[in-house]
Parts: structure tokens; sequence; C-alpha cells
């Protein structure tokens, strides 16, 4: 029986008895009108609980001078049915509050929402009823509501922060707080203004308060990147991409990064020259649009420390442009954080706001405030007497609605507040282990405010209402998600956001904008299209991670973690699958060079190092090619011999290209990678005697190759690591040169092929078993297998030289890798070990595709340094902290890192 049939008349929920429902809606803003409007739709029945007294949520509540949404509005709206789209015509490209709220009420009125909205509603607390399986909520006003499923639409930017200064009760003018803004109009003319706070709110406001007031005060603590909005009509070009196939711009808008259906950007930074970066950053100025310029100029610009400070430059040099003071131009230029690590702000007319006569700005950086008075604020240095103040203080995000409901009380007593005690804890942003049937939109845990948030929205709120369905169906009750779950969540979370700056910078996305706020970044970094297709993915493995019960079916739990593989892995292979390429061995060992060739060119280009010279060397049986990456510093260098990978069939001396520049880069070494000879043209030992050769060579020509003498180093990746690791051992049998260490990335190291991760790791990850037999078989013939030369795990292990070896979780090889490890340590060689979790056989050497990678790489040049006896490298820009912006680090989540 549907809860319908027991649900309270609207009588009780005026009386303060309690209302029945299916399913209770807390908000009624974009999330919560279209929650009520899809489970109404689907049976449910529904009431929505509204503190607010009308539709609208963050619409209804910032009614600011200048709010406006800041994605173009043709993006920022519903796109769940076509007939609504086309009944509704936006006037703007960016639509002002007045607006956006009109759309609110319109849709609420088409589709009849109001009359299951209980507005003047404020939730209370809630708590989980183990007897009854169903919610309680208390609010201040009505009835209480029993519901079998909790759903807090509560808005991330809902909850006002309260400003962090004394005496602001003592001030005898008018306040204003730009999240709670009164609905008449507030008149500054001839008024003394002040405004705290530049964020977006401070940002958009301050140019149309300061037309007004006698004076405006502006006070500043963070300065923040602003970029006009050149608003004005929808622009043509977006609007022709809309009309012309609207289903179809929706759709990419669904599976993009950020919710805007912008493609993605390929070109790298260092692959344009100066010129070229400006004109693309010219022409994004002239655009005015915040996700085309955080994703549209240069591939590294929103996840690379260097990239990034170009963009941010270019836009400092237009505020010193647009500010005709000096000082005031370089208070309001950030330095702090990299550009887009804090959400950026669309303007019009901010940065020339501040040439008016009438505008004053003061950077409490150099002057903090020291209390509010009756007559104004007073600042270390001066007094301002003000008739008005303006808070643009922010928001408590993400979580601050969710904790206001208190106690929110789930399975055995626990408090939401204390579950979250040390920052927010979820499954999938959606939902939290130990509150079953309780779901939030846009929760902590979701791309949420790092996306468009109507495709967001949509998104939870359909994922949630088929689960809702789909659970009726099979007569289920309850849903929860597992520890286990959540606790990958975490990890995944962590990891995901190494993809991004964000990480880097102290804001709200992080919590570090109130005090005491537990911190760590909060939004998911991954994308909104991985983030979509990691859901679908938990629905199609059978509810992974949820445990679902009914009173008259048998409980169901499908324990595990959703994304096991680092974020950019999973997206790596995620595309090899989608192009259903035929496999490597069934190409012949010219298709697959061709092949491989044809891959290689298709990824970013390397980074620049000093000089590249590509030249010839003595082989055992003939002249071998190399290619030479030497620093940009001054010489001698330590030489690293580096062997490619490929299977002792495929690829050449330039095929781990951006493998050898960044180590190149990051050692401050030469690296000499090798051509050697490839089967099934020249079988075993052909390769493991040119390594040979080539190792001795370098070692006697090193001074002409500008590198140091006495010394060598090796590395190699695959198969050329197991041509490193055979290499030292010949070198130490045959007399020399002197290795200084060894490099081992995913090394071949045996031939049998009965460890567990060549069934583990043996069909889905690139580099497959079938793909290995291949190898070997062209190789080495059965008989020569045993050959130290080919599985150095069979030699003599004693006197070789110190090893770091990398191996990686999902990788057919690992486990021969940590053997080989394991039994150098035994033979009394120092022996370092990077087990990479999440990272599969190629994961290292697809620089700037595989960014997880990059702290990895970081270890392998620490290394080969310490091997070297060099001392320990500066950090590298991918590997920057906070304490390089100059801010204390935030603390990342336990259980996240
Ligand atoms: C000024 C401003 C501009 C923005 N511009 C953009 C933009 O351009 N693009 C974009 O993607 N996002 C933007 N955002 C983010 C914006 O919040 C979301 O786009 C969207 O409006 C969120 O909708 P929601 O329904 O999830 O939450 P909200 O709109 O915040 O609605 C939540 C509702 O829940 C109610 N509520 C909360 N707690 C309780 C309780 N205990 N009891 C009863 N009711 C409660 C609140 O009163 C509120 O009405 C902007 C935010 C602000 C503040």
């Amino acid at each position: 029986m549907s809860d319908a049939m027991v649900a309270a008349p609207a009588s009780d929920a005026q009386s303060g008895g309690t209302q029945r429902v299916d399913v209770a809606v807390v908000g009624a803003g974009f999330a919560g009108l279209y929650l009520l409007h899809h489970l109404r739709k689907a049976g449910f029945t529904v009431v929505a609980l509204e503190e607010g007294n009308d539709v609208g949520g963050t619409w209804h509540w910032n009614r600011y001078p200048g709010a406006r949404c800041d994605i173009q509005t043709i993006d920022y709206s519903y796109s769940f049915d076509p007939e609504l789209e086309r009944a509704w015509t936006w006037s703007e490209k960016y639509a002002t509050q007045p607006e956006i709220l009109r759309y609110l009420g319109f849709v609420a009125d088409r589709y009849e929402l109001r009359r299951d909205i209980r507005f003047g509603t404020k939730v209370k607390t809630a708590t989980w009823d183990e007897a009854t399986l169903r919610w309680v909520l208390t609010t201040d006003s009505g009835a209480s509501v029993s519901c079998r499923y909790y759903i807090m639409a509560t808005g991330c930017l809902s909850a006002p922060k309260p400003p962090e200064i004394d005496g602001v009760k003592e001030f005898k003018g008018e306040v204003y707080f730009t999240g709670r803004w009164p609905h008449q109009e507030v008149k500054f003319a001839g008024k003394r203004v002040a405004v705290i706070g530049t964020g977006s709110s401070g940002i958009q406001s301050i140019p149309l308060i300061a037309e007004q007031a006698v004076h405006l005060t502006v006070f500043q603590r963070t300065p923040n990147f602003a970029l006009p909005a050149h608003n004005g009509p929808v622009p043509a070009d977006r609007k022709t991409l809309l009309d012309n196939d609207r289903a179809g711009y929706r759709e990419q808008a669904r599976w993009s990064l950020a919710g805007v259906p912008y493609p993605q950007q390929t070109t790298v930074s260092w692959q344009l020259n100066d010129a070229e970066r400006r004109e693309r950053f010219e022409q994004a100025w002239a655009i005015g649009d915040l996700v085309y310029i955080l994703s549209q100029l240069w591939a590294d610009q929103g996840s690379d420390v260097d990239g990034n400070a170009l963009v941010a430059e270019l836009i400092r040099e237009k505020i010193r442009a647009i500010v005709k003071d000096p000082d005031t131009a370089a208070a309001l230029s950030p330095h702090d954080h990299p550009f887009g690590a804090k959400r950026p702000c669309l303007d019009t007319n901010y940065y020339a706001t501040y040439n008016r006569p009438n505008v004053t700005l003061v950077n409490l950086r150099q002057e903090p405030i020291k209390a509010i008075t009756a007559s104004g604020v007073t600042t270390d240095k001066r007094s301002f007497d003000l008739d008005v103040i303006v808070f643009a203080t922010g928001f408590d995000a993400m979580t601050g609605a969710m904790i206001a409901v208190h106690p929110i009380t789930g399975r055995a007593g626990k408090a939401l507040s204390s579950v979250w005690a040390d920052g927010p804890q979820t499954y999938l942003g959606l939902t939290v282990a130990g509150f079953p049937n309780l779901f939030m939109i846009t929760g902590p845990g979701s791309p949420s405010v790092l996306s468009n948030m109507t495709v967001s929205i949509e998104q939870h709120v359909d994922w949630v209402v088929d689960r809702l369905i789909a659970m009726r169906e099979a007569g289920f009750t309850t849903i929860e998600a597992t520890e286990t779950a959540q606790a990958g969540w975490a990890r995944h979370m962590a990891d995901c956001s190494m993809l991004t700056l964000h990480r880097l910078a102290n804001t709200w996305y992080t919590g570090a904008n109130v005090p005491g706020k537990a911190l760590g970044v909060m939004p998911y970094t991954g994308g909104v299209g991985p983030y979509r297709s990691i859901c679908n993915e938990v629905v199609s493995r059978g509810m992974l991670g949820f445990k679902l019960t009914g009173p008259n079916v048998a409980g169901q739990c499908n324990d595990g973690e959703i994304v096991r593989l680092q974020p950019d892995v999973r997206l790596v292979l995620n595309m090899m699958a989608d192009m259903k390429l035929p496999p490597i061995e069934t190409l012949g060992a010219q298709g697959a060079r061709y092949f491989i060739n044809e891959f290689n060119k298709a990824r970013p280009a390397g980074r620049p190092v000093g000089e590249v010279v590509d030249s010839t060397l003595p082989g055992n049986d003939g002249l071998l090619p190399y290619r030479l990456y030497r620093p940009a510093t001054p010489g001698p260098h330590p030489i690293v011999v580096y062997f490619h990978g490929g299977g002792w069939v495929l690829g050449d001396q330039q095929s781990d290209d951006p493998f050898c520049r960044d180590l190149c880069r990051r050692t401050g070494m030469i690296f000499v990678s090798i051509g050697y000879r490839h089967a099934p043209e020249h079988r075993f030992p052909a390769a493991a005697e040119d390594g040979y050769a080539a190792t001795r060579w370098i070692g006697e020509h090193a001074a002409e190759l500008g590198g140091m003498s006495g010394y060598v180093l090796v590395g190699g990746w695959s198969a050329g690591a197991n041509l490193a690791a055979v290499t030292c051992q010949l070198t130490r049998d045959r007399g020399g040169p002197h290795i200084a260490g060894q490099l081992l990335v995913c090394p071949v190291t045996d031939c049998a092929f009965d460890r567990p991760s060549y069934n583990d790791n043996g069909t889905a990850y690139f580099l497959t078993r079938g793909l290995m037999y291949w190898f070997w078989d062209l190789y080495c013939s059965p008989a020569d297998r045993t050959d130290p030369r080919v599985s150095p795990l069979r030699g003599k292990l004693g006197g070789l030289p110190p090893a770091f070896v990398v191996t990686c979780e999902f990788d057919p090889l690992r486990d021969e890798g940590i053997a080989y490890a394991d039994a150098l340590a035994k033979a009394g060689v120092p022996v370092e070990q990077l087990q990479a979790r999440g990272h599969f056989h190629s994961s290292f050497t697809m620089v700037d595709v595989v960014r997880t990678g990059a702290s990895g790489r970081a270890k392998m040049a620490e290394a080969l340094r310490r091997f070297a006896g060099m001392p320990k490298q500066a950090e590298q820009s991918d590997e920057v902290t906070h304490r390089d912006w100059g801010v204390s680090p935030p603390q990342f989540n336990a259980a996240a890192k």
C-alpha cells in the first residue's frame, strides 16, 4: 500500500498533527521544485518544506543589486521538459535575479507545485525511527512530517555566514546581508555605504551601489579574480547551437566536465608562444564566459600551476590597465591562489568602479577591522563613519544548511554533525552511511558548485527518483550506503582533488571561510560527465555499495568500491574501450608498430628541455639510434641510459618522449633513450646485448655527451625496465661501467605467468595477458626464457646497484615487479618500492594524460638524484602545496588521505 493512502489531510499540517507522506523534500529552489514534480509524476506522495515564503531558493533570498547568474542563462535552465524550454525565453545572456525568480515561479505554476509546498516552514530536526523505518521531521510551524524518504534539497549556498566581526549589533545605521536581502527596495542615495566582502555578491553589487551612494567604502580581505560579463542579449552563436539541436546540446552538457557544452581543450600552454596565448586570452576576455575562460585557453590551465600562472598574470595585467591608482590595482590583484581554484566572478564595471572619486578600497590585509561601532567601522589605522553596512560575506557552503537541521539523527542515535565533525563523508555526495533513506541533492562529494548546477541538480534528482521507483518495484523500503563504499568514495575524492588546483586555495570550496570548519575539498573535482557515468555504473553493478532491505524480500548488499582506478586512468581506459580497438597482438608486428606510432601522435607534447639531440652509437651489431635529452641547467649532468617500453617489439628511442622529458626536467639529468633492436627481426638476446653495449659506450663517452664521468644510471619502463635490470647484471659481471642506480618502472622480470596479477589484471587494463604472451613469443623461444638476460629474477642478484622499483596495482606485471624488488632486497641490494594504487601499466609514461602519476614521477626523480648523490630537488610545479601560495595548508579528511 502506498503511503499516499495514509497521508494526512492538509488540515493536519496546519493543526500540528503529523503529516504522513512517502517523501519529504526540504527546499523549494531549483532542486526542490524538480524533485516535487518528478516524484509526484512517479506516483509518490510528497510534501516540500520551505523556510522562505515562496519558491526560488537562492533566487528568493539573494535580491541584492546586481544579482545575476554567472553561467549563461540558456545553460542555467531546466532541460527535463522540452515543452517547458519552448515556453520560456530568456531576455539576457546572464539573467537578473528577478527574471530567474520569475522563471522558477513560472515553473511552479506550470506544474502546480505550490499546492504541495509548505512555505514559511523551517525543518528543525530529523530522526530515523528504527521501529517504523521512517524519518520524522519536526518543523518550526505546523505539523511534523513522517516520511519513508527524506531528501535534502537545502542548497549549497543557502546558509549565510555570519560576519566574524565584533560589534555588528552596536551599529546604529542600516545593516544588510546580500544572502538575506529585503524584498523592498534599499535606497543608497545620499548615504555613506560600506560593503564588507569581495566575493561574487560583493563584486556584483559594488558597481551599482557606487552609482547611488554619496561614498562607498569597500573592505577587502582577499582579492578575487573577476572577468567582464559583457552582458546583453543571448549570444547568437550559442543560441544557434541550442536551437539547431536542443537535445544534442543538452546531452553534451550532461557529459561535459562543468555542465556546459564546451569541447575539451587539448593544446597545452607550452605548445603556444606568448602571442598565441595572448590572442586566446583576449578572445576569452571579450567573450565574457566563466566556463569558457576556465576551460578553453589551454589544457593545463586548470591542472598545472605553471599553465595557470600564465592566465593569472594576464588577468592581473588587465586589472593594472583598468585601475588608475597603482596601489589600488595592486591590492585588487590576487596572488594567493591559482586562477579558478577559488570561484572567479563575472562582473560589470567592477574594477573601473575603483576609479570613481566616491569609492575607497580598504585592504584588510594591511589594516584589519578592529570593530564595528555605533557610527561605523574602525580599522587598525582609521575610522569610517557610515550610514549603511552591506555584508557580502558569503555562505557556510555545502554543509551549512544541512547541519543547521540539528540534530539529524540516523541509526543508533548518531547525529550527522558528529559523523561529519572532521569533514563531510558521503557516498557519491548523495547518501551517508548510517543514515538510511536520506538523500542529499548536490551534497558534498558531488560536482555541485563546480558545475552548472541545474545540470547537476537534474542528474541527482533523476538518479534518486529512478532508484526509488526501482526499489518500489522490487519491494525494497530502505536503502543505505555501506562504510566500504563511503571510504572508497573519500579515497576517490582525494585522488580527484589531485587533478585540479582547488586543493591549493583556502576557499569556501574547502570550508576555509568558516572558522573552525573541518577543511578539505568538498565538491567532486572529477567532472560532471565522469561523475554521471560513475552513478550509472553503481546501478549497472547491482547498486554497488548500497544495502537494500524490504519487508517481504531478501535483503541485498553488493558491497565494494565503485572506483578503484585513479580517475584519469579510468577515463583513459574507458576512452580506449569506446574505441573498440582490435587486440594489438592481432595486428602483426608492423601493424602494431604503426598503431602505436599513430597512438603516440595523439598524446600531449612533452615539455621543453634544454636540448634534444638525435644521433647514433655503436650497438652490439651495428649503429643504434639514440635521443639525448639535456636539462636547461649548466652541466655536466649525471647520465641516465633509458630503455623504452614496447615488449621488445614496439617503440623506439622517441616513443617515451614525454616521460624522458619529464624525468630530465625533474632530475636535472641527461637522459639518453636507446633505439635498441626489436623482435621478431632480432630475437633474444639482441635487445639485451644492445642495452649492455649502449650503456658501456655511454659510460666511456660520458664527458663528450656533456655528462659526468665515472658512472651512469639506468632506467626503463616495461620491457625497457627488463633491459635496464639485465644491463645492471651484465655490467656487474662484465666489468662495468659503474651503475649508480637503477629505475625499473613496471619491469618484466620473469618468464612465469602464474602470479595472481597475470589473472587479476589479464584482460581489462590495456596491457593484456594475451599481448604479453605474444611479446614473449616474438622475442624469446621457450628454451631461452629462463636465461637471466631475459628473466633477471632468475639471475644472481647480489652486488647490484640500488634500485627504485615501481609497480602498478592494475598491471599484469605487478607481481613479478614486486617479486624482483623483494628478491633484490633479500640479496642485500638497497631497494625502494613504489606500489602505485589505482594505476595501470602505462600510467607513468602517459605524462600530462594521467596527471595523477605526477607524484610517482617526482618520487622516481628523487630516487635517481639520491643514487647520484645530488641534493633533494625543490618541489616541482605539479607537486606544489599550499606553502608555495603563502597560505596554510587545508588538512584533508583523515579518510581521504
Ligand atoms: C548569488 C548567487 C548566484 C548564483 N549563480 C549561479 C549560476 O550562475 N550558476 C550556477 O550553477 N549556480 C549558481 N549559484 C548556485 C545556486 O545556489 C544554484 O544554482 C541553485 O540555485 C541551487 O538550487 P537548490 O535548489 O539546490 O538550492 P537553493 O536554491 O539554495 O534552495 C534551497 C532552499 O532550501 C531552503 N532550506 C534550507 N534549509 C531549510 C530548512 N531547514 N527548512 C526549510 N527550508 C530550508 C532554503 O530556504 C532554500 O530556499 C548561485 C548562487 C548564488 C548565491
